[in-house]
């Protein structure tokens, strides 16, 4: 097989698939893609809401809660309390495996009956909208976090404290818009990959190590 150049059929633009993609298609029998790799990627993301949150009735005690599901969705959600409860057994909702059948066919019959929980979070106090978290207190709007109290609006934050705006940072306090911080205190403005940063008040501090009492980057 040599290089071949397609039209994505969902974006039209030309992406190549390349000699060594059509081995591995054929090795594992499925056919090349119709859609560029961003496409595709985009798909793939798309099944998985993190950050979108939405108030909905719980499929099982009708009570409006927080959910990453919107409401028109057509399998059963279920609340925290609901889907965590000893009541029920998820294999009640199991079914045998017909190989006559496509496979993929079959699991999507699966998971359009099985109950979802609303939101992935465990131990949290205070945070009813934290998704895919875990071990959170009075915090609001994180996402992928866990250990942390105080914060909201932030994604990807571990044993961070009373910090707005954060991404991908760890064990930092009184931080403002800042991502890839770790063990930094009171850091407001974005600041990117700073590492033992202390009462930083410049703005723009990028790459930076070990520094306090800073006035500027
Ligand atoms: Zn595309
Ligand atoms: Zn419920």
């Amino acid at each position: 097989m040599t290089l071949e150049t397609k039209i994505c059929q969902n974006c039209k633009s030309k992406f190549t698939i390349e000699p060594d993609d059509f081995e591995f298609y054929k090795k594992i029998d499925v056919v090349p893609p119709a859609m560029c790799s961003l496409c595709r990627a985009q798909r793939r993301l798309a099944f998985r809401n993190e950050r979108v949150f939405y108030k909905r009735a719980c499929d099982k005690c009708k009570r409006e809660v927080i959910s990453m599901y919107s409401p028109n969705k057509p399998y059963p959600v279920w609340c925290y309390e609901c889907w965590f409860a000893d009541d029920w057994d998820s294999t009640d909702y199991g079914q045998a495996y017909d190989p006559a059948r496509p496979f993929l066919e079959q699991v999507q019959e699966v998971y359009a009956k099985v109950p979802k929980v609303a939101l992935i979070y465990v131990r949290s106090i205070n945070s009813e909208y934290v998704n895919i978290s875990a071990d959170n207190k009075n915090c609001y709007m994180l996402v992928e976090s866990s250990n942390n109290e105080g914060c909201i609006h932030s994604y990807w934050v571990q044993q961070c404290r009373d910090s707005v705006d954060l991404s991908y940072s760890h064990q930092t306090e009184l931080a403002y818009e800042s991502d890839d911080c770790y063990n930094c205190y009171e850091i407001p403005t974005f600041s990117m990959i700073a590492g033992d940063a202390v009462t930083v008040s410049g703005a723009l501090i990028f790459g930076i190590s070990n520094i306090t009492y800073s006035t500027g980057p």
